[in-house]
């Protein structure tokens, strides 16, 4: 006889070993792997990819597109990050640390779904009465917001089939649970059945599935990473600063993942942020900003940010120099130290370093290291910039200033919020708007800004 097959599941993104680990190679979470039983392909899956055979090729040019396929949420900060709307039939993950806001926003956007849609709202969390209360709080009109508060997926489905509403949210995945599936709810197991029945579901149905998966750090829960592969879309939900929640596309079957939504929370729930150019900067006073600070501008999907890197260098603490740096990535900040270090001859790797990026948001463009670079430097030389002076440019190992793209439009952004002058690369295009300063190397722009001081 066969041994029962066993695997081992990462609780946490879903890698599957044969033996139990102390630590995920994949995402490296501790503690992750739970034992589950292999499940056997799934015999409802084999039996539709046989009995489906009435489906032929055609031409593209035959395809009829619906203009009802795609429609708006109401939420246009959300609308933005799915690429214009909610695809009918498509499934959407919403994943974020617990108490983020994400219930909150479901039931904003199911509000708005509901005055020319059917909704509803399954809550595994909350009782009915909660959650009305939660919508009286909020100020929404709870006319036609239906509920329904079973996550038992067998009479869930049976639900849907009969009221075949078009936007559904559940809340959340992790209460999910399928008398089939033998482990508890918020299992890798649970989750991933009733994901893919779920999914499947409002494929056949037309209906757009919604589903809130929290992030925890501890790993108690299975997290949403386990089902991204399942979905047509994951959004993932964050804090930045206080306040202020940034939505973003980490996959996106109908859209870019470039957009980020920018939400501010408020009694009366989350608000989009409509005009978020100038959100992450500081309003300052006087000619010059305290020394580590330099302003930036950086593009993300179709808008531009203006944002403030701050930089702090103090003595290292144990014996050599370290990095903290959430909001920009640690090996950047490393690179751009060393090139400073190497071509500007600025000592740094003596000092401690501190980045961070006023507002919380998180940058991994190129175009930093230019600003980044006279961050550390106007940090350690203890000077200060005119505040109405931004920088933008790649570097290269051997200390060159590279172009960027979008110049124009990053130029036409800071005009528009006050900025004056724009030190760039020696190469790159603008149309005009600011008084321009050029350089070919960091060394340039160090001895450019040294004499602006
Ligand atoms: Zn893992």
């Amino acid at each position: 006889m066969k041994d029962r097959a066993v695997q081992f599941v990462c609780t946490q993104c879903g890698r599957i070993e044969t033996k139990w680990l102390g630590r995920c190679p994949d995402c490296g979470s501790w503690n992750s792997f739970e034992e589950e039983m292999a499940t056997p392909p799934s015999q409802k899956m084999g039996k539709a990819a046989v009995i489906d055979t009435k489906t032929s090729p055609v031409f593209l040019k035959d395809i009829n597109i619906d203009p009802g396929f795609r429609f708006e949420t109401g939420i246009s900060e959300l609308d933005r990050v799915l690429g214009g709307g909610v695809m009918r039939g498509s499934s959407i993950l919403l994943g974020g640390e617990p108490g983020i806001g994400k219930s909150t926003l479901m039931l904003q956007m199911i509000e708005k779904c509901s005055l020319g849609k059917s909704v509803l709202y399954v809550s595994g969390e909350e009782s009915p009465s909660q959650v009305k209360l939660r919508a009286e709080r909020l100020g929404l009109s709870l006319e036609k917001i239906s509920i329904f508060c079973d996550t038992r997926i067998e009479i869930l489905a049976n639900v849907l089939e009969k009221t075949k509403p078009d936007v559904v949210v559940i809340d959340s995945l992790q209460t999910l649970s399928s008398s089939e599936v033998p482990s508890p709810a918020g299992s890798v197991n649970q989750i991933r059945c009733c994901s893919t029945e779920l999914v499947g579901l409002s494929k056949q149905l037309g209906i757009s599935l919604f589903l809130i998966g929290h992030v925890t750090k501890e790993g108690v829960l299975a997290g949403p990473k386990v089902i991204e592969h399942l979905v047509d879309t994951v959004l993932y939900f964050d804090q930045a600063g206080s306040g202020v929640r940034l939505i973003r596309a980490a996959k996106n079957r109908f859209g870019s993942i470039d957009e980020i939504g920018i939400f501010h929370m408020s009694d009366k729930g989350l608000i989009a942020v409509t005009n978020p150019t100038s959100f992450f900067i500081t309003e300052r006073e006087g000619e010059n900003t305290p020394p580590g600070i330099v302003y930036t501008a950086v593009i993300e999907g179709t808008r531009t940010f203006l944002v403030e890197i701050q930089a702090l260098t103090i003595p290292a603490k144990s014996g050599f120099s370290r990095v903290y740096s959430d909001r920009i990535d640690n090996a950047r900040v490393n690179r751009v130290a060393a090139v400073l270090e190497r071509h500007a001859g600025i000592r740094l790797n003596d000092q401690d370093i501190y980045v961070n990026v006023a507002g919380g948001m998180k940058i991994s463009e190129v175009s930093v290291e230019l600003p980044l670079a006279l961050a550390l430097w106007s940090a350690v030389q203890g000077v200060s910039l005119p505040s109405k002076l931004l920088a933008f440019g790649e570097l290269s190992l051997s200390g060159e200033v590279r172009n960027v793209s979008f110049s124009e439009k990053r130029e036409k952004a800071a005009g528009e919020l006050g900025f004056s002058r724009v030190l760039v690369p020696k190469t790159t295009v603008l149309g005009g708007v600011l008084e321009v300063s050029r350089c070919n190397t960091l060394k340039e722009a160090v001895q450019v800004c040294s004499k602006m001081v």
